[in-house]
């Protein structure tokens, strides 16, 4: 006995009985240790930041697609790693804790103390990495939870400092002097890659100043300039010119590029290369640092003229080109602002102003010096900080840097040979391999790891490159040393190997990305000689976990990654970080295969924002869809497109799911009603009694095993989803719809058939439904595999072709047939005379009695249909051109229906062969016919009724009627009953087939009512 289904599925509970059975008979456990020993399948997940307190849907989908692939490889035997990452220092993880402290500035993080400042950072890490396990898992991801590595831990932090010191044996690192993005709010540098993070450029309105400049040995000229941060023009030391570009001069003075102002009157115009040289007076002379400034015009190539003035404010203190162009010039550098973005005192009325608070006085100023020329408002992209949302600026800093050029040519040699999925995404890693500069890799924050860099007087740069080297040239401070942090490790003076001397750290920590990039090295145990049995629990990440640091013949054994997924940001971030440190330790990519995909929105197409109360927490999807709606709806989308993801959608995928569901219902409830007991042991028995239809639905289940294999293989789980839901629909609409009668009636070949399609079919979608998978698995499978997770991959034989397209054309034909009839507006209970088929194979033939059947007609012929009317129009955007002045005696000719059908949908008119894509065609049913057309296949439906056909017609929407009523009544539908019809005439004339298809058993004339017997 199957137990009995309800007419729906409860996802949420039934998800939650499967995770406790999961859980009570070690489901994971067991599939791990058949698969130990077997062949390697490599996964290395990429660290998820554990800033948040609940699993958010964006994370789900990730962590969805993680765990199908990992499920699928399990199901197929191979041993896998499963070890999950959380990522935990750095900005995102500074930012909660100075919120919830209420600290909005680097001074008050200092005042509160950074040793408590390290420890509620921490907490932030325990508390939020417990809940995205506790989401994950609900979410139905198999992970060896409570073995995770978490990046700050002292061996993550360790292996970096490896890898700094040994880049700085190659002579990469270097300490750069240059204008950088900054983010005033939190005082820090930003490196090209983290400008590169979605949302960090957005549309922001500037003021647009027009500037002009007096200059000095030309009394009453100016040359203007025009700017959008007049916060910048304290700093101005020179105005850039094209050398080649032609300037011209105002009748009022102004120096401006002709090409600009077309339409202005010059009367004086020159190259300029002329105005190179010349002097004028700065816009703030007034204040202190502008007036040691000797201000000038100098040449410039990247003068462009799409905007502005064609001459350029140079402030070299305030932009990247800027300061390039202050070492070819030997300009002086102007920094008008500090850490915070807020003006030095030297800069008079200004001090202490922000850059924006400033932009207001500066303009007003201008007016009253009579430098303004005209100010409007610039709506642009402008950057903003990926953390805290302030709008950057531009600030001279010192950074560490790592150099690429020299590594850059392996770089893309690497990356050549990875296997990206989509492939766009290969081509963006590719571009920005070519085009990113050196990698800044200091921030000036607290919560991150320690940069190990002792720089000395004596001009030698100490790098530590582990602990024990750090104990040994320790000049105090080990013992206080809790973790390889800030600000114990700032406690731990070196001696300097050079001279001897001691030294201090610098105080700047890393880029996050180092910690996550580190992964594919540090986790796996990459020239760590001996196995250290919870390796990783060291430093902050004590107490978190008991993950192992692994020796070296692990890291040989599982790296590089066979496949790694995220979202295609990661591209210049984790992908990014991750490549470049393995292929700059070992020479190799760190994966063979990604999996990359676009972003999440909402499913209106809008980004999802808390603010606009349009995110959905996981927590409400588990509850309100299931995690199998959420992974259905995740593993439906193509990785190359948005996911529009929402209670709406989720809505659609119950609808279609449940006709999976009606299907195993209607098997479970026949089974048990004629006592039908399958056998796990005779699952794949060869057949004899099978019929047409139960042969078709064997192959039919192998192609599906077919196509999912191959979806899988090619990490496309939307084909897996396509192939799966076209498979339920032949189930349903085909299968079971044509053999309904045989299981009225116990027909043990439909039953076996039917059974064994479902659960084969189950198989195929249990890792991306795994709880409704193995809920029905458990009950249509009682004595084989406990778990559909334990029962393998199906074997993928090649299904017969042929007999795979013969019947995807006769459900072509009755699809057509369906739509002749929908236009005829007759209706689906009416039966028909005729229908016509054209166009069809021979194999079609054998199945006239399915195609009458399905369609009640009462004959199918096989013909050219005759009963419709070729219509046949230019297609004018394709034969105009073609044809030319000829087009209107061809087009009149059709009209006229006076041409000739060829083959393949060609047509001759007056000696002019038109090709299928030169003609519009359109076949109309003459008068009482019907007709419906797709490709070269056309059916016509008779349409005309006669006496016999009406009351036909009458018959079947009584029995539609009793059958309504039987339910209606509560009736099983085995129940036999007496009954009672208005319409003699239809009980004189079809008495037995009312009886049959009503299953009663006594029949009278009189007011429609139904009797239990
Ligand atoms: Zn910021
Ligand atoms: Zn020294």
């Amino acid at each position: 006995m199957f137990a009995p289904l309800p007419d729906k599925p409860d996802h949420p509970a039934l998800e939650l009985e499967i995770l406790e059975l999961w859980e009570r008979e070690g489901t994971f456990e067991q599939l791990r240790e058949r698969n130990r020993g077997g062949p390697t399948w490599s996964f290395v997940d990429g660290p998820v930041t554990a800033n948040r307190f609940s699993l958010g849907v964006h994370t789900a989908w990730g962590r969805t697609l993680k765990d199908v692939f990992q499920r699928y490889k399990a199901l197929r035997g191979f041993d896998q790693r499963y070890q999950n990452g959380f990522d935990c220092q750095g900005l995102w993880i500074e930012v909660g804790v100075e919120r919830s402290l209420g600290l909005n500035s680097k001074r008050e993080i200092e005042e509160f103390g950074l040793e408590e400042f390290a420890r509620r950072c921490r907490d932030v890490v325990v508390r939020s990495s417990e809940a995205l396990t506790r989401g994950s898992i609900r979410l139905g991801q198999w992970m060896d939870w409570g073995r995770d590595y978490f990046t700050f831990s002292d061996t993550n932090i360790e292996y970096i400092w490896k890898f700094l010191k040994i880049l700085d044996g190659r002579g990469w690192l270097y300490m750069g002097h240059r204008s950088t993005e900054w983010c005033p709010r939190c005082g820090t540098s930003l490196s090209q890659h983290e400008l590169s993070q979605a949302g960090v450029y957005q549309e922001r309105s500037d003021p647009s100043l027009f500037v002009r400049f007096p200059l000095l040995d030309r009394d009453g000229e100016y040359v203007v300039v025009w700017t959008t941060t007049p916060w910048t023009l304290p700093a101005n030391v020179a105005a850039a010119v094209h050398p080649d570009a032609e300037y011209g001069r105002r009748e009022n003075g102004e120096w401006v590029a002709v090409e600009l102002f077309p339409d202005d009157a010059f009367v004086e115009r020159k190259r300029g290369s002329e105005l190179v040289g010349w002097r004028y007076r700065g816009p703030f002379d007034d204040l202190p640092p502008g007036s040691q400034v000797e201000h000038r015009v100098i040449p410039w190539d990247e003068v462009t003229m799409d905007q502005g003035t064609g001459i350029v404010h140079i402030a070299p203190g305030c932009g990247g080109e800027d300061f390039e162009l202050s070492k070819v010039h030997d300009l002086p550098v102007l920094t008008p602002v500090d850490e915070a973005g807020r003006f030095y005192d030297e800069y008079g009325w200004l001090h202490g102003l922000s850059t924006t608070e400033a932009a207001d006085q500066i303009v007003g100023r201008l007016g009253e010096t009579g430098f303004l020329v005209s100010a409007g408002v610039y709506a642009h992209p402008y950057p903003h900080c990926w953390r805290c949302d302030t709008p950057l600026i531009f600030r001279l800093s010192d950074d560490w840097f790592i150099s690429v050029d020299e590594i850059r040519p392996k770089l893309l040699e690497e990356n050549a040979r990875v296997h990206w999925v989509p492939e766009y995404m290969g081509k963006r890693m590719d571009d920005w391999l070519r085009n990113m500069g050196d990698w800044n890799i200091s921030r000036r924050r607290y919560y991150g790891l320690p940069l190990p860099f002792y720089p000395c007087a004596c001009g030698h740069l100490n790098v530590v490159g582990s602990k024990a080297e750090l104990a040994e040239r320790a000049l105090g401070g080990m013992e206080q040393l809790e973790e390889l942090r800030r600000p114990w490790i700032d406690r731990v003076p070196i001696r300097c190997e050079q001279c001897g001397e001691a030294v201090t750290r610098i105080p700047e920590v890393g880029d996050v990305w180092l910690d996550a990039g580190i992964v594919p090295l540090a986790t796996l145990g990459w020239e760590n000689p001996e196995w250290v049995p919870e390796g990783y629990a060291a430093g902050a990440a004590k107490g978190l976990t008991t993950a192992d640091l692994p020796d070296h013949a692990y890291w040989e054994k599982w790296f590089p990654a066979d496949w790694v997924s995220e979202m295609r940001e990661q591209i210049r971030l984790w992908f990014y970080s991750q490549f470049f440190m393995a292929v700059a330790l070992v020479g190799r990519s760190p994966y063979r295969r990604v999996l990359g995909y676009e972003k999440m929105l909402d499913e209106h197409g809008r980004e999802m924002h808390a603010s606009w109360g349009n995110t959905i927490p996981a927590e409400d999807a588990f509850a309100q869809m299931g995690a199998d709606v959420m992974r259905w709806q995740y593993c439906a989308q193509p990785p190359d497109r948005n996911l529009l993801f929402g209670f709406g959608p989720a809505h659609e995928i119950k609808r279609r799911l449940l006709t999976f569901w009606n299907s195993v219902k209607f098997l479970v409830d026949y089974a048990n009603i004629e006592g039908f007991e399958p056998s796990w042991e005779r699952f794949e028995a060869e057949d004899a009694e099978l019929r047409a239809l139960d042969r078709w639905l064997v192959e039919r289940t192998k192609q599906l095993v077919a196509e999912a294999t191959d979806a899988y293989e090619a990490t496309l789980t939307v084909d897996v989803v396509r192939a799966f839901e076209s498979f339920v629909d032949d189930v349903s609409n085909w299968y079971i719809r044509r053999s309904r009668r045989r299981f009225y009636s116990f027909d043990e070949a439909a039953f076996r058939t039917l059974w064994y399609a479902l659960v084969q079919s189950l198989r195929t979608v249990a890792p991306i439904m795994p709880f409704l998978a193995d809920h029905l698995w458990r009950n249509l499978v009682q004595d084989g595999p406990a778990s559909v997770h334990l029962a393998g991959w199906p074997d993928a034989d090649e299904p017969d072709r042929a007999l795979l397209d013969e019947i995807a054309e006769v459900r072509r034909i009755v699809e057509l047939g369906r739509q002749a009839r929908a236009t005829s507006q007759l209706k689906l209970r009416q039966p028909l005379r005729r229908l016509v088929v054209a166009g069809a194979s021979a194999a079609a033939e054998s199945h006239v009695d399915e195609i009458a059947d399905e369609l009640r007609v009462k004959e199918v012929g096989f013909a050219q249909v005759e009963a419709s009317e070729l219509r046949v129009k230019p297609n004018l955007p394709k034969l105009g051109p073609k044809l030319g002045p000829k087009l209107a005696q061809i087009r009149s000719a059709l009209a006229a229906g006076d041409f000739t059908e060829l083959d393949d949908g060609r047509f001759q008119v007056n000696g002019v062969v038109l090709e299928a894509d030169e003609v519009l065609v359109e076949r109309v049913g003459r008068e009482g016919w019907s007709v419906a057309t797709d490709g070269l296949l056309t059916v016509a439906l008779d349409t005309s009724l006669d006496d016999e056909l009406r009351l036909e017609g009458r018959l079947l929407d009584r029995v539609h009627e009793v059958n309504v009523l039987r339910k209606e009544s509560g009736l099983e539908i085995t129940d036999r009953i007496r009954l009672w019809l208005p319409d003699g005439e239809l009980i004189a004339r079809y008495r037995e087939r009312i009886a049959d298809e009503t299953l009663a058993l006594e029949l009278h004339e009189g007011e429609l009512r139904v009797e239990k017997i």
